[in-house]
């Protein structure tokens, strides 16, 4: 039964039971009544031919009488009972106030109604010819026995209202709830609806276009806020204060390489490590707080900080970011550091060392030009760091001039060759210069060291009588340059580090030949600078080649 039936079946129950009960207590109070008055009129009636009788044949008329309900006592003149049926009474004293007016007026009538036994009692006297008093009492039915008459039919009629109102409330709630049910909350009508509920379903349509727009509002600015987050690179994931997440956005998966479909699931399921989980748990606890994680062998950052309303931390918000290339640059800055001092160093003690003995003649007459020497070479070596070092640092900081022209890669590379004609001549190496005079659009000054440092090497690193080959030649789209020598060859191992700056192969080797280690990562930025790329090969004690690969469509002022 639903709450409406049940509330209209009490009603109707309610209202019947009442109809009931009041129609059954008027009509018992009316049949009281009517048997009041009726017995009332019977007593008179039988006390008076009791009176004629006793008056004709004497009180033992009253013992052979049939009296039925009525009780009836005969008082003598000076007030004693004579007779009665309770013979207990006989003798007794009568104080009747019915008996008292009776003998005074010739008859008199009281009644009295008990409460204890909710009964009237109705007396009748008259006073006989000889001045003794006959007094009848008799009862009429009490309310109680009236009522105990009607409880049956109280009972069936109870059991009809309480059917009836089970029938009726499922009628009339069903006959109530059609309409309303037939409106149609998205766009309440008032047609079919009764008129009481018309303010209702107004207030209904107000309401329900206000949440429309309200709705609206907020999905464009959910729509706006996750156009935002999408297009970040960064990872941006908000969790509730049980660690659940809210919301994630694509960057965050990618950073934290997690499957899609986070939305809803712990945010320890995108990471479990103990630094992320501190991290989350320090900031749900109010206090911001980072760590970094590595993944797939890259760093990630990640900042959690607690979302705050009204004081109460009531979720996490954390941040992602990539810092895989900061840490990187953050570890060759330091090694650069430390390694240009260790370079600087060298050179610089020696050269102290010598000139302190110069200083406190300690050098004999004979060493003099030879310790002399070994400044000026140590001195060289400084310049050649120093002047490599700005170089780097230029190509790294980007202050090359953007000056490109159009240059001969030909007859540049022949130019640097004759630069290096009198180490070659040294070593017995011999260069041979193949291939066309290609016209590449570049930086001559880069193009110029990058040519350069790989003829140098080719030398450097050569057997005495070695050759090193020089290829200018293009293919569709890019300018080629191949240097090849016959020199002692780089190992395996070391082929994917030869361009890291102060790098160099089996330093006891290198050791001998002078160099920087910063050769090659100099060709390696001017290439980068170029758009283009380099490549190594190389077999232990029979030569290296080096071929960059110069892009001459990346810039539409570059051509052959
Ligand atoms: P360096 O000033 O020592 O020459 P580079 O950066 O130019 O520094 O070269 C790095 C290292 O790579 C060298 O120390 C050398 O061991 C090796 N290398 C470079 N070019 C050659 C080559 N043509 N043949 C053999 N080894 C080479």
């Amino acid at each position: 039964m639903s709450l409406l039936t049940k509330k209209i079946f009490r009603s109707i129950f309610i209202y019947a039971a009442i109809a009931v009960m009041l129609t059954i207590t008027i009509m018992v109070v009316l049949m009281n009544r009517l048997g009041y008055e009726t017995l009332d009129d019977r007593l008179r009636t039988e006390t008076n031919v009791l009176a004629h009788g006793v008056e004709r044949s004497g009180a033992g008329f009253l013992s052979d009488a049939d009296l039925g309900c009525v009780d009836a006592v005969l008082i003598s003149e000076d007030g004693y009972i004579i007779f009665a049926e309770n013979e207990k009474l006989t003798g007794r004293r009568a104080d009747y106030p019915e008996a008292k007016a009776a003998r005074r007026e010739g008859s008199g009538s009281t009644s009295k109604f008990s409460f204890i036994s909710s009964q009237t009692e109705i007396n009748c006297a008259v006073r006989l010819r000889d001045g003794s008093v006959l007094r009848t009492s008799a009862r009429p039915h009490s309310i109680m026995t009236l009522y105990g008459g009607f409880l049956g039919s109280a009972l069936f009629l109870l059991g009809t209202a309480l059917l009836t109102a089970i029938l009726l409330a499922r009628f009339i709630s069903k006959k109530i709830m059609k309409p309303i049910n037939s409106i149609n909350l998205e766009n309440p009508k008032m047609k079919r609806a009764y008129p009481e509920l018309k303010p209702l379903l107004k207030r209904l349509r107000a309401q329900n276009s206000k949440v429309k727009i309200q709705m609206e509002e907020l999905r464009h600015s959910r729509e706006q806020f996750e156009a935002i987050t999408e297009s970040m690179s960064e990872g941006l994931v908000f969790v509730s204060p049980k660690f659940m997440i809210l919301s994630c956005n694509s960057g965050a998966l990618k950073l934290l390489d997690a499957p899609s479909g986070c939305e809803g699931i712990s945010v320890f399921s995108l990471n479990n490590t103990d630094s992320f989980r501190h991290c989350v748990q320090n900031a749900a606890g109010g206090k911001r707080s980072d760590c970094i994680l590595e993944i797939n062998g890259e760093n990630r950052q990640i900042i959690a900080s607690p979302s705050r309303n009204h004081s109460m931390v009531n979720g996490v918000v954390i941040f992602i970011m990539d810092v895989t290339e900061h840490q990187q640059l953050e570890t060759m800055r330091r090694e650069f550091t430390s390694n240009v001092s260790h370079e600087l160093k060298t050179p610089l003690t020696t050269i102290y060392g010598i000139s302190d003995m110069l200083a406190n003649g300690l050098v004999k007459q004979e060493d003099v030009q030879k310790f002399g020497g070994n400044i000026r070479s140590e001195s060289e070596r400084l310049i050649t760091l120093i002047n490599d070092i700005v170089s780097l640092s230029k190509l790294d900081e980007g202050a090359v001039p953007e000056e490109n022209e159009p240059v001969d890669l030909y007859a540049l590379s022949d130019e640097i060759i004759g630069r290096l004609k009198m180490a070659a001549d040294e070593k017995k190496v011999s260069f041979r210069l193949r291939g066309d005079h290609v016209t590449y659009v570049g930086n001559r000054v880069i193009l110029d060291e990058i040519v350069f440092n790989l003829c140098d090497n080719a030398v450097k690193y050569n057997k005495d009588g070695g050759r090193v080959d020089v290829k200018i030649s293009h293919i569709p789209k890019y300018a080629l340059i191949t240097v090849s020598d016959t020199g002692v060859g780089i190992p395996e191992y070391s082929l994917n580090r030869i361009f890291e700056r102060f790098y160099r192969v089996d330093k006891s080797r290198s050791g001998k030949i002078k160099g920087t280690g910063l050769g090659l990562s100099i060709v390696k930025h001017g290439v980068m600078y170029h758009n283009g790329d380099i490549h190594a090969e190389s077999t232990v004690g029979e030569g290296t080649t080096f071929t960059v690969k110069l892009p001459v469509e990346k810039s539409s002022d570059k051509a052959e």
